[in-house]
């Protein structure tokens, strides 16, 4: 699993940060990755984001794909 650091315009889309949280790095953005949902939506996520995802899907490729269209419907629906 590769994140990627200090990629420039990098925004977690679950928790919106984009800042690095380690306070030697707070100069950087914050680490994500981008993710292909079930769907095929691009999901760019922290890793916290990607780690609490990850545990509810039970560590299931298949079901972790489906939480992230999921929960982006629940997202754009709020307009969070
Ligand atoms: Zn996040």
């Amino acid at each position: 699993m590769i994140f990627k650091y200090n990629k420039s315009n990098a925004q977690c889309m679950w928790c919106k940060r984009v800042d690095n949280p380690h306070p030697d790095y707070k100069n950087e953005t914050i680490p994500t990755k981008v993710f292909v949902s079930e769907k095929g939506r691009k999901i760019e996520l922290c890793l916290s984001c990607f780690e609490s995802e990850n545990n509810g899907a039970h560590n299931s490729n298949i079901e972790f794909k489906k939480k992230l269209d999921t929960k982006f419907e629940i997202v754009k629906l709020l307009k969070l």
